[in-house]
Parts: C-alpha cells; structure tokens; sequence
C-alpha cells in the first residue's frame, strides 16, 4: 500500500501534481514546528543539509511569513497565499549554531519558544536527562517495577530510551522528573551537572544576537510542565514568570507562547484563557488543529518531517501526517 502510494505521489510530482495540490491549498497557511536541526548519535534531529533543503524549497514556493502575521490574517479572514511560518521550541543551542544561520542564508523569518528556566541552566529537558543517563550509564541493563529488563548497549539505547520514555509520557510533569532521578541513581549517573552538548540551551546573548537580526523569541514556559496538570498558582507562575523573563533580558514584549508538548491532553480551556489573561496574543499548539483555526490561543502547527518527500507532500497539501510517528517534546 505504501509503495502504491510513493507511486502515485512520484507521478503526481513527475506531472506538476505538487503544483496543482499547492494551487488548491494556497489559502490554507501552515505553521511548521521544528525542534534539532543537528547530525548526532544521541539526538533524533532533522540534518542541517536537509533543513537547508527544506528552506530552499519554500523560498522557492511559498510565502514564508512570521508567525504573528499569519496568524492575524488568519483570523482576519484574509490569507496571503501559500503563507507558510516556521517555528522552532525549546531552545536548544543548535539552534543558534545552524538553524538561524541558514534562515538568515535565505533571507526567511522565524520564531524560537524557550524553555527559560532551561536557558538559565537550571534544569534539563526530560528527554533529555534520560538520553544522557542511558548513554552516560556503566550499566549493561536497566529494569525496575515499571519496566522489562532493558539493554544498555550503544547500538540498543534508541529502542530502550523509547520504551521507558513511553513510560514517562504516562507521568505527571514532577512525578516524571523524580522517576528519571531516581532511575539515573540506579544507573549510577549524576544529575547534578548542566546540560552539555548536545543538549544545552542557547544564551541569553545568543538570543539578543538572533532578535538583532530579526528572531522573535516567545515563551515555552519556565520548566516545560504540563500545563494542564497544574493548579492555578503553577500555571499562573509557569506562564508569567517565563514571559517577564523574556521580556527583561531581551527588552521586547511576548506575545506567543507555545505549549509544553502540546497535544489536546496537555491544554485545556483554562489554560488558554490564563495564558491570555497573562498577556499572551496567541497560543501554539503541536499538531495541525485545523478546525479552532479561528481561537488564537490555539493555533494548530505541523510538525517538519525529516524525510524531504514527506515534506514536500506535507507542504503542498497533499498529507496532513508529516510526522506520523515522531516524539517530540
Ligand atoms: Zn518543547
């Protein structure tokens, strides 16, 4: 089926079908969302020569906006056409080694959500954490009540990260963070030490360099909780706090903020209506969401597949799944 499929959509391309798909898709604007673009072991990541493909190809076919612009003209009811903006979450220092030095080479505009708490080093990416624990781990097997015995092997670590992240993913935010301390005491890790690369954040100064050059930087909370599973003194915090944050180091105002993992379990419509109260425009969330296109406080997103055929179907219209099965956080 997923040959027959490939078949087809070669064809469509071979006889200007993207074209076509583009003609009837262009007053449906996309946001895209990014997370890595970095070639490393550890970290699954779209490549920089592929990103760098994937820019050529929209400078070349679409109308790449800024977010916000998007999103007005959305809810205005007035689309440019075949409107695409890119957005990147987290913060990590990649980043601003790669990413904003090709968007910068082809000239396109971009916004970066941060995890401030995560910029200000005072706490890792939970995905993150279990990546350097596993790796970092003497151990040749990992178990507990929770768990099968799993192996510790290089080439076995991607299978066994998934199989406990699944794991994590049914915890709430903290509960979530003590499992994987305890989990890297078992393992013999410290958790004490700030992320190193792969897996730092970028500066403060790099973030005052990108927005001298354009970048608009919005929030993705003070510590990438769940913002639904809060009370609303968490909430209130995670919000404002990050957003106050921003806006002294960078002396701008934030208007988006981008929601922790952002799926429908992790939002709800008291979430939506205390970040706008806390003085946010809009709100981002990670999948398409197309139906509330209209509610800023949930615009719908892609997510960037790696693959560039995916890709090039994702954009032109033709497939909503660009990232059928891709974790993000
Ligand atoms: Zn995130």
């Amino acid at each position: 089926m997923k040959k027959l499929k490939d078949t087809v959509f070669n064809a469509m391309e071979s006889v200007g079908g993207f074209r076509v798909a583009r003609y009837i898709a262009r007053d449906n604007p996309k946001i895209l969302m990014y997370h890595r673009i970095i070639d490393h072991p550890q970290v699954p990541a779209i490549t920089p020569s592929e990103f760098e493909r994937q820019l050529d190809y929209l400078k070349a076919h679409f109308n790449v906006q800024p977010v916000e612009q998007l999103i007005a003209n959305r809810i205005a009811g007035k689309n440019d056409k075949n409107a695409i903006a890119i957005t990147f979450d987290d913060g990590h220092a990649d980043f601003y080694d790669t990413a904003w030095p090709l968007l910068k080479k082809y000239e396109l505009p971009a916004s970066l959500y941060v995890t401030t708490g995560f910029v200000d080093n005072q706490c890792w990416l939970w995905p993150d954490l279990l990546r350097h624990i596993l790796w970092e781990t003497p151990l040749a097997t990992v178990s507990d009540k929770h768990l099968p015995t799993l192996p510790l092997a290089k080439a076995d670590l991607p299978k066994t990260w998934n199989t406990i992240a699944s794991h994590c993913l049914t915890l709430a935010s903290d509960a979530r963070i003590d499992y994987i301390k305890q989990l890297a005491g078992r393992l013999q890790v410290s958790t004490e030490a700030k992320p190193t690369a792969p897996f730092n954040a970028v500066t403060w100064d790099n973030l005052r360099d990108m927005q001298n050059q354009g970048l608009i930087v919005g929030s993705h909370t003070v510590s990438h909780r769940i913002l639904s599973s809060l009370d609303h003194k968490d909430l209130a915090n995670e919000l404002t706090t990050s957003k106050m944050r921003i806006e002294k180091e960078l002396g701008i105002t934030v208007n988006g903020i981008c929601y922790p993992n952002g799926m429908t379990k992790d939002i709800s419509k008291t979430v939506e209506d205390a970040s706008n109260e806390c003085g946010y425009q809009f709100g981002l969330v990670a999948y398409p969401a197309n139906a509330q296109a209209t509610n800023p406080m949930h615009q719908g997103r892609w997510a960037a597949p790696k693959s560039f055929k995916l890709f090039k179907r994702l954009v032109n219209g033709i497939t909503r799944d660009g990232n059928p099965t891709g974790q993000h956080v």
